[in-house]
C-alpha cells in the first residue's frame, strides 16, 4: 500500500507566500477565512484524509464496487459510506457553498486545497462527493425558485448526492448527438427517457437519494448541440413542497470494469419515462451544464496532482531506501552494500520532474481557483470580468496539463521502484492506473486543448493570454532589480514574448486553414503550461526568499527551479517546432493508409 501525508508546508507556502490569499480573502468578504482559520482547516483536513481515506484507497481498488442484476443496486467498497457519513458529519462537503444553503461559505482556493488532499488520499471516494458540488453550483445559478428550496439543502449537506449525465453509447465528444428524450407533462414535469453510460456515482448506497442532472432533448430541439435542454432527476421523486415520493423510473442498468479508480461507480443509467424538471431555459441546457463542467474540470486537473504527489512521496522515501550499485562519482555511503538509489542522476531527473510539476502545478491550479473566488465575490464589475476571462484561460490548461503530467509523474514513481513499482504490493501501480482517468473525463486533454486555443484564445483575440501576460510582466517588473531572481525573469520574459508571437502566428495561419488551430491544440496546451509554470517557478523563488523559511527551504525552491528552467522549460522547444510545423504533416496521409 503507498502511503500518504498531506503536504501541509508546501501549501501553506503557495497560499501565504506566493498567493498571499489572507488579504484576498478579507478584501474578498470572508471574513472567517483569516489565517487561524486556514490552518485550522488545513490541519484537520490532513488529519481526515490520512487517517480515514488513505487507508481506505487499497481496499477500494482491491474490491471495487458491486452491481446487483436483480435489484440494480451498486454497493460501494467496505467503509466507504462510514467515510462519507463522518465527512458529511464534519462539514467538509459543504465547505465552499453559500450560507444561505446550508454551506460554510468559505473560499474556492480552501475548496481547491481540500480536493487535492481528499484524491490524493483515496480518488475514487473523492468521486462521490464531488460531481454534488458541480450539480449545487448549476441549480444555483440556473434553477427556479423551488428547485433551489427543494435540492440545494439536502445536496449540500450531503444527504443527497449528485450527478451529470451526458454521455450515451455514441455520443461523448460531441453531445449534439444525444438521443435521450424529454416530453412535457400536464402537470408541468417532463418525462426523461433515455440510457446514459459511465456516470460516475450514478448508483451507490452512500445516501437514499441520488439527483441526477440530465441533458436531452425536447420534441421541438433544433437539431445539433444548439438543440440541448437539462433536467434534474432525481432517484426517489421529489415534489415542489420537497416532500420525498416514489421511486422514480431511473435504474442501473450495469457498472463498468475499468482500469482504475475500481472504488468509485460507473453506471450505465436507464431512464424509462423518468420524472424530471427543466432546468433553465429549453435548449439552453449546455450553457447551464458548462457550470458544473467549468467547476469540475478545476476538480479534475487537482485530481491529477493529488495523485501526483501520493505517488512522489512514496518515489522519493523508496529512492532515499532502496540500495543499489555505486554512485558514479564514488560511493556516498561507503558504510552500507551500496548507495541509495537518489544519488543516481537518472533517478534524481525522475524525482525532480515530479517535484517540479507538482509544485508548480499546485500554484497553477490554486491561482485559478483565487480567480474563481475574484469572479464570484469582487465589488468590482471590471475585476470580476478580467477574474472571469482569466479563469475561463487557465482552467484548460490546468485540467490538461495537471491530468497529464499525473500521467507522467505517476509513471516515473513506478519507475524510480523499478520492478516493485510494477507489482501491487506497494500501490503504485494503482496510482498510475487510477491517473488515467484525468485525461479522459471531463473533456478529453484534445478537448481541453481545443477549448484553450479555439473558444479561449482565438474567439476572445486572445483576452486571457493578454491577461496572463501582463501580470508576469508586472512581477518581472518588480523583482527587475534583484540579482538571485535574474536567472529565471530572463528566460521567463523571452519565453513570454515567444509565446504572444507563436499564438499570433498560429491564428493568423489558422485564419486561412480552418485545420490549423486542432492541428496546434495539444502542442500549445503544453506549451502554455510549460510557460505557466516557468512563471511560478520564478515566483516561488521570490516568495521563498522573501519569506522567513529555513535556508534549507528556500534552495531547495531555487534548486527545482533551476532544474525546472535547464531541464523541463525546454520541452516548449519542441512543442513550437510541432505547432509551427502546422497542419499538413498530419493532414496528408490519407485515411485509407494508415494501416491494412
Ligand atoms: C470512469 C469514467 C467516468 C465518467 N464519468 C462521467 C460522468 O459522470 N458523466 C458523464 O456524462 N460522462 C462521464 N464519463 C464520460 C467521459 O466524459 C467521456 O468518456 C469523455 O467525454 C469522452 O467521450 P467518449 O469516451 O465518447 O470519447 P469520444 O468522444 O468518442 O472521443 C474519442 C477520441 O477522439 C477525440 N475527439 C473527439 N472529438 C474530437 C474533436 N472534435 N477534436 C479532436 N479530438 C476529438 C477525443 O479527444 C478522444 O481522444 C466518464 C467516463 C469514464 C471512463
Amino acid at each position: 500500500m503507498s502511503s500518504y501525508k498531506a503536504p501541509l508546508e508546501d501549501l501553506r507556502f503557495a497560499l501565504f507566500d506566493v498567493l498571499d490569499v489572507e488579504p484576498l480573502f478579507s478584501r474578498l468578504g470572508f471574513e472567517d477565512a483569516n489565517r487561524e482559520l486556514v490552518d485550522a482547516v488545513l490541519d484537520e483536513a490532513a488529519r481526515f484524509t490520512e487517517t480515514v481515506l488513505a487507508p481506505l484507497n487499497g481496499i477500494g481498488d482491491q474490491v471495487g464496487c458491486t452491481y446487483d442484476k436483480a435489484t440494480g443496486d451498486v454497493t460501494a467498497p467496505p467503509g466507504f459510506k462510514q467515510a462519507f457519513d463522518q465527512y458529511v458529519e464534519s462539514g467538509w462537503i459543504g465547505l465552499t457553498n453559500t450560507p444561505e444553503h446550508g454551506g460554510q461559505g468559505m473560499p474556492s482556493v480552501l475548496g481547491g486545497v481540500l480536493t487535492e488532499l481528499v484524491d490524493a488520499a483515496n480518488l475514487a471516494w473523492g468521486n462521490f462527493p464531488m460531481l454534488s458540488h458541480g450539480a449545487v453550483v448549476a441549480l444555483e445559478e440556473y434553477g427556479e425558485e423551488w428547485q433551489k428550496d427543494v435540492f440545494l439543502k439536502p445536496l449540500v449537506a450531503g444527504t443527497w448526492t449528485g450527478t451529470m449525465c451526458l454521455t450515451e453509447p455514441h455520443c461523448g465528444t460531441d453531445l449534439g448527438l444525444l438521443k435521450t428524450r424529454a416530453e412535457l407533462q400536464a402537470d408541468g414535469s417532463y418525462s426523461v427517457t433515455g440510457t446514459k453510460i459511465f456516470i460516475t456515482a450514478g448508483e451507490h448506497d452512500l445516501v437514499p437519494n441520488i439527483i441526477h442532472l440530465v441533458l436531452a432533448k425536447l420534441p421541438d430541439a433544433p437539431p445539433g448541440a444548439k438543440g440541448i435542454s437539462l433536467f434534474v432527476v432525481p432517484k426517489f421523486k421529489v415534489a415542489r413542497d420537497g416532500t420525498v415520493g416514489d421511486r422514480n423510473a431511473v435504474r442501473c442498468g450495469a457498472i463498468e470494469h475499468k482500469m482504475g479508480i475500481h472504488g468509485s461507480a460507473t453506471c450505465v443509467m436507464n431512464f424509462d419515462g423518468a420524472e424530471g424538471y427543466l432546468v433553465g431555459e429549453p435548449h439552453k441546457g449546455l450553457q447551464a451544464m458548462f457550470v458544473m463542467m467549468n467547476s469540475a474540470r478545476l476538480g479534475v486537473g487537482v485530481q491529477g496532482l493529488g495523485l501526483s504527489e501520493r505517488a512522489y512521496q512514496n518515489a522519493l522515501r523508496y529512492s532515499r531506501e532502496r540500495l543499489q550499485s555505486r554512485s558514479l562519482s564514488g560511493p556516498k555511503c561507503p558504510d552500507k552494500p551500496a548507495d541509495p538509489i537518489i544519488v543516481h542522476p537518472d533517478v534524481r531527473r525522475m524525482l525532480l520532474a515530479q517535484k517540479a510539476l507538482i509544485e508548480g502545478g499546485r500554484l497553477l491550479s490554486l491561482h485559478a481557483y483565487s480567480q474563481l473566488d475574484i469572479a464570484e465575490r469582487s465589488q468590482d464589475p471590471a475585476e470580476r470580468e478580467r477574474a472571469n476571462t482569466l479563469l475561463g484561460f487557465l482552467t484548460p490548461i490546468s485540467k490538461g496539463c495537471l491530468t497529464e503530467w499525473s500521467i507522467e509523474n505517476t509513471y516515473n514513481a513506478v519507475q524510480c521502484f523499478g520492478g516493485h513499482g510494477y507489482i501491487a504490493e506497494h500501490g503504485m501501480e494503482q496510482l498510475a492506473r487510477d491517473a488515467r482517468i484525468t485525461t479522459l473525463y471531463e473533456g478529453t486533454t484534445g478537448i481541453q486543448s481545443l477549448d484553450l486555443i479555439g473558444r479561449k484564445t482565438a474567439a476572445s483575440q486572445g483576452a486571457g493570454l493578454k491577461l496572463f501576460l501582463a501580470e508576469v510582466e508586472a512581477f518581472a517588473k518588480q523583482h527587475q532589480d534583484e540579482a538571485a531572481l535574474a536567472e529565471f525573469i530572463a528566460p521567463l520574459t523571452a519565453k513570454c514574448a515567444e509565446w504572444g508571437k507563436l499564438t499570433i502566428e498560429t491564428l493568423q495561419r489558422a485564419a486561412t486553414n480552418p485545420e490549423e488551430l486542432g492541428a496546434a491544440s495539444t502542442d500549445y496546451m503544453f506549451y502554455s503550461g510549460y510557460v505557466v509554470l516557468a512563471y511560478w517557478w520564478a515566483r516561488s523563488v521570490a516568495a521563498a526568499n522573501a519569506s522567513s523559511r529555513s535556508q534549507a527551504f528556500k534552495d531547495a525552491k531555487r534548486d527545482t527551479a533551476r532544474f525546472y528552467f535547464a531541464r523541463m522549460l525546454p520541452r516548449t522547444l519542441a512543442h513550437k517546432a510541432a505547432i509551427e510545423a502546422g497542419a499538413a504533416s498530419l493532414m496528408a496521409l490519407d485515411a485509407d493508409h494508415f494501416g491494412d
